[in-house]
């Protein structure tokens, strides 16, 4: 099972995420298969911006780990993305979290996403997702990576903003 990572927070942070689900799914190589909940995040790193819009997708694709990480780029870049400096805000961040069992450490490709085990706008939104799911480096599961980040976690759920098409989810169903 493979999973991205989605995230803004420049312009319109609601309909770039949507936007950019639809365009991944709107591939002939990707099938977006589900998406979480969506979350609002206060900035870590560089706090001096605004908050994050945060969501895990689950995908289906026929495209290599690299390939994919590509065409994540290239979506990025037809958001506007400029990158000036790292965890600075940014229109749209598509990450690669996990590509299966698969394990991937290449200059500019590190899969398990090297820190999504720190990030509870990451864990969160895979717990609606796969709570279950094992990361395959810690051989830990995603509720318990949850659970050991403590009660205070700085996300907070937006009710009723689906990323997943309605004529998607019914052909999935
Ligand atoms: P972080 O990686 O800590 O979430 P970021 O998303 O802000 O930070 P970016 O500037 O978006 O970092 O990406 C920097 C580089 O990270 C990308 O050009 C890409 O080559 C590399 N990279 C390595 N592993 C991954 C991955 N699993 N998913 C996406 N990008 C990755
Ligand atoms: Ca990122
Ligand atoms: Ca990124």
């Amino acid at each position: 099972m493979i999973y991205i990572g989605i995230g803004a927070n420049l312009g319109n942070r609601e309909k770039t995420l949507q936007d950019a689900a639809g365009i991944l799914d709107a591939k002939p190589e990707i099938a977006v298969v589900a998406a979480s909940a969506v979350y609002e995040t206060a900035p870590i790193g560089v706090i001096d911006q605004p908050y994050f819009l945060n969501a895990v997708l689950q995908v289906h694709t026929s495209l290599s780990a690299r390939s994919l990480l590509n065409c994540l780029l290239a979506i990025e870049r037809g958001f506007g993305r400029v990158r000036q400096t790292r965890w600075g805000p940014r229109t749209l961040d598509l990450d690669i979290l996990f590509y299966g069992d698969t394990v991937i450490n290449q200059p500019g490709l590190q899969v398990p996403h090297p820190h999504l085990h720190e990030r509870a706008f990451v864990l969160i939104p895979l717990c609606d997702l796969n709570p279950d799911l094992k990361h395959p480096v810690l051989d830990q599961s995603i509720q318990f990576l949850t659970d050991s980040l403590g009660m205070d976690l700085p996300v907070r759920k937006i009710e009723g903003l689906n990323l997943i098409t309605r004529t998607r989810r019914q052909q999935i169903i």
